[in-house]
């Protein structure tokens, strides 16, 4: 049997003021198409790699049109949009038994708003028997639409992501199952009225953690197969945002809509530990400060969120730097700042040259009430790198991360990694790449949010979440959601929930 496995994954941000063209995907040179798409996923970690081995020890061929990967941004370019879709569909088109597909789950295209659910509604409209295994992000907002055009879906249960190999397996053996008979997949879904804040979700953390043992609790309740919670991603401002529940039964409904009535009404009991409530830049930086004079070693990680790549970040908001270096913290080293402009003039300029420049805060983010603040540093220029690695640590393992050309730009106290790609800290190899060892650091300034954890925490004296400005901010009341259903908590206190067969 032919199986055709492909990847799109993009998390959307509606307020992002960056572009999401075809060119952003993959390592910077777009997608990987055909072999490629193969070689650069089938040893990693990702659900794809799980697509490929489980479908080849079934003894079936396997087809990868597209891998499309690309760190969270504006909705996705039509075009782009198009181009990657047309290439599993081509494939779909030749002929096949059944589509592996690894997505994200909070994809907005310029011309779709629940990107995932009309690329499935175009494969069903294809091949309208095709079995589809879809694997989701534990930040999917998930639709109708999804749910209708797959056989089955499960998504990650963990944040910071490090079971999406599982996640990948998952849905390979149900959808095998269910190919050979063995099982008849009944799917139900719902979601809470709840915008839950992504810091809030780590789900080695309370409520996240009960939720997602109750969840694993009831997969394994008589003919359940498969449960999963959404965190869901509140950025995407599509109606269907916010936190879901999935489950997957042998044949009976009933028993699945219980299930999920049942944890729809655990997690909104939950729901006030599921906002994130912040303070004030100056009080989170003079705390590092403290802490980095307390017991312990390692670093003291500043987490730069409201910046954070994997939520649709500029990269170069320059809030927590200045605040830093205004309170006179030194030994400190900044991943990443990306200013592709910087980086061409510290280049030029050579090793070990001084150079003074007005460093990040360029992009303009006109959904922000902000205007873009860039930073006048004088320093040296440090170390130059082409800017790509592959991920040794425990999240994305595998897979290459493009900084694109990158310089090590050493200021007073203070060293930053500046780089002409956006990416997420969540290795220690975008330090090291540019002769930076984060382990010696007396602080670290991380523009992420959570993914950082499994990686830098083990190294660290102390965390502290700084509330910087950026676009990828948990402060919902600085933007304007147009599309979003509401009444939904916590933007509207006084909504209301009763999940539908409590
Ligand atoms: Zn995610």
């Amino acid at each position: 049997m032919k199986v055709v496995v492909a990847a799109f994954s993009h998390e959307t941000n509606s307020f992002s003021p960056i572009p999401t063209t075809l060119d952003k995907f993959g390592v910077g040179k777009g997608p990987y198409f055909g072999a490629a798409a193969r070689a650069a996923y089938e040893k990693t970690g990702m659900p794809m790699a799980a697509f490929i081995r489980l479908s080849e020890a079934a003894g079936h061929t396997v087809v990868t049109p597209v891998a499309a990967r690309c760190s969270p941004s504006a909705p996705v370019d039509a075009a782009a949009y198009e181009a990657v879709c047309d290439a599993i569909l081509a494939a779909v088109h030749e002929g096949c038994d059944a589509a592996l597909l690894d997505l994200h789950g909070a994809m907005i295209a310029e011309q779709a708003e629940d990107g995932e659910g009309e690329l499935l509604r175009r494969i069903r409209a294809a091949a309208p028997g095709l079995p589809i295994g879809v694997g989701l992000d534990f930040h999917t907002n998930l639709t109708g639409a999804m749910v209708d055009n797959a056989t089955v879906a499960v998504g990650y249960r963990t944040y910071p992501h490090i079971d999406m190999y599982e996640t990948g397996e998952r849905a390979a053996k149900l959808l095998f199952d269910a190919m050979a008979g063995r099982i008849r997949p009944v799917m139900e879904w719902g979601n809470a009225p709840m915008l839950t804040a992504t810091l809030k979700q780590d789900t080695n953390d309370e409520p996240m953690r009960t939720l997602e043992a109750l969840s694993a609790a009831a997969e394994k309740e008589p003919g359940i197969l498969a449960v999963t919670m959404f965190g869901g991603f509140p950025l995407a401002d599509t109606r269907e945002t916010g936190l879901s529940v999935l489950v997957i039964a042998d044949g009976d409904r009933a028993a699945a809509a219980a299930v999920r009535d049942r944890l729809l009404a655990a997690a909104w009991e939950r729901r006030a530990g599921l906002v994130y409530t912040g303070r004030p830049l100056v009080e989170s930086v003079a705390e590092a400060k403290r802490l980095a004079e307390g017991p312990g070693s390692g670093p003291v990680l500043l987490i730069d969120h409201a910046d954070n790549c994997n939520s649709g970040g500029t990269l170069d908001s320059t809030t927590v730097i200045a605040e830093a270096m205004r309170q006179g913290l030194t030994d400190v080293a900044v991943v990443p700042l990306c200013d592709p402009e910087a980086v061409e003039r510290l280049r030029a300029a050579g090793l070990g040259a001084a150079v003074t420049l007005d460093i990040g805060g360029k992009v303009a983010c006109p959904t922000l009430a902000e205007e873009p603040r860039p930073l006048r540093l004088t320093g040296t220029v440090g170390a130059f790198s082409d800017g790509l690695l592959t991920v040794t640590g425990p999240v994305f393992t595998g897979t290459q991360i493009g900084m694109g050309p990158s310089v090590r730009f050493d200021a007073a106290g203070i060293s930053i990694v500046v780089t002409s790609r956006r990416i997420e800290p969540y290795d220690l190899g975008v330090f090291r790449a540019l002769g930076i060892e984060p382990a010696e650091k007396r602080f670290l300034i991380l523009k992420s949010r959570i993914q950082y954890k499994p990686t830098f925490v083990p190294i660290a004296r102390g965390v502290v979440e700084c509330d910087g400005v950026g676009v990828a901010s948990s402060d919902y009341a600085l933007f304007r959601f147009r599309r979003l259903r509401r009444p939904i908590y916590p933007i509207d206190p006084a909504a209301t929930f009763a999940a539908a067969a409590q």
